[in-house]
């Protein structure tokens, strides 16, 4: 606790007591306790342990309060503090997370491939996708405009992700002779 006050700029005088940061101290009234026993303001009531100390300090959480701790002062401790709990909770925030990125990559270049081919056909009436261009082209933007807004809505709009789905199989028939001309409204 002493070497940390210190590190962190507290001046002890000789009864051990410094300049609380929690109130707004004049004249010395945080003691310091030695063997690591923690900290107490005599005037505001402050106190606690060291990892109490940061974390109030610094605004962190516990856990962020060990780890600059860790870091600090270059201990060689893995962060392990997590519970099982924490550390599947976040594994699985991660892959959610890649998920959504995935998706959002995947449907961004499929709508604006998409939104593409309808603007060449919306160019010339006689084009076979002329009448579906005209249909679809403003949902198509309409959806990029969604999709960027708020891409974990759009995910978990399931009706959505299934359209993102039709579209690309749309894509890849674009090409193929005018035996499915299926619309895609809706
Ligand atoms: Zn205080």
């Amino acid at each position: 606790m002493r070497q940390v006050a210190a590190y962190y700029g507290f001046r002890e005088d000789r009864k051990h007591l410094c300049l609380c940061p929690f109130h707004a101290d004049r004249h010395p009234s945080m003691r310091i306790y030695p063997n690591d026993k923690g900290f107490y303001c005599f005037s505001c009531g402050k106190g606690g342990d060291v990892i109490t100390f940061v974390s109030a300090l610094y605004g962190l959480s516990n856990e962020q309060a060990c780890k600059k701790l860790i870091e600090d002062f270059s201990l060689p401790i893995k962060t392990e503090f997590d519970t099982y709990r924490e550390k599947r909770e976040r594994e699985k925030n991660i892959k959610q997370q890649r998920e959504l990125d995935h998706f959002r990559k995947y449907a961004d270049v499929t709508l604006r491939m998409y939104w593409i081919l309808l603007c060449e056909a919306s160019r010339d009436p006689e084009d076979p996708h002329f009448e579906e261009a005209m249909q679809e082209m403003t949902i198509t933007e309409y959806r990029l405009q969604c999709l960027h807004d708020d891409p974990a809505e759009y995910y978990a709009d399931r009706k959505a992700v299934k359209k993102i789905g039709e579209i690309r199989d749309r894509i890849d028939r674009w090409y193929r002779s005018d035996d499915d001309q299926r619309s895609l409204s809706g």
